[in-house]
């Protein structure tokens, strides 16, 4: 089902943000999979070009306790003003070939890369933690979804 912006429940979402337990987990979560990704030692080149979706030809899709957790981090990172409007086909975070979200950005935009080299790891790695994630809904009984990333950041400048 495609969700919109008024499907999105933030008020659950802003609720499950003021959970140390919660936050904790996707932290640790986030940790393994910087980690790992590290390891593959993935090379960025276009410098934010894959943040704007409609001209680069995809999409970034979040599961809720991104969501939570991005909530929960908001003092960090250079956008602690909160959510901001989306005005275009691309994330409203990257500005001047920088993600100002960095430390709070999801999954997919960690483990993206255009790298040729480093196309092999993605898939697998994406579903092992997107998995994960889905079952740490189940033990936090947080409704899951699975949604564009630009559908939650208008809910949360709009709700
Ligand atoms: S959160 Fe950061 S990395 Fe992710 S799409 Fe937005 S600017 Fe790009």
């Amino acid at each position: 089902m495609l969700l919109k912006p008024e499907d999105i429940p933030i008020t659950v979402l802003r609720e499950a943000a003021g959970r140390p337990e919660i936050v904790a987990a996707v932290r640790q979560l986030y940790d393994e999979a910087d980690r790992r990704i590290a390891a593959h030692l993935p090379v960025c080149r276009n410098r934010g070009e894959c943040c704007r979706f409609g001209e680069f030809g995809h999409r970034l899709y979040v599961t809720a306790l991104e969501v939570v957790y991005y909530l929960a981090s908001a003092d960090q990172g250079a956008d602690a003003e909160g959510p901001l409007p989306v005005t275009q086909d691309a994330c409203p975070h990257a500005r001047d070939g920088v993600c100002h979200a960095r430390p709070r950005r999801p999954l997919g935009c960690r483990v993206f890369y255009c790298d040729p080299a480093s196309q092999h790891w993605q898939g697998p790695l994406t579903e092992e933690m997107l998995a994960r994630l889905q079952r740490l809904h189940e033990e936090f009984q947080v409704p899951y979804f699975y949604v564009d990333w630009l559908t939650v950041l208008r809910a949360l400048a709009t709700q």
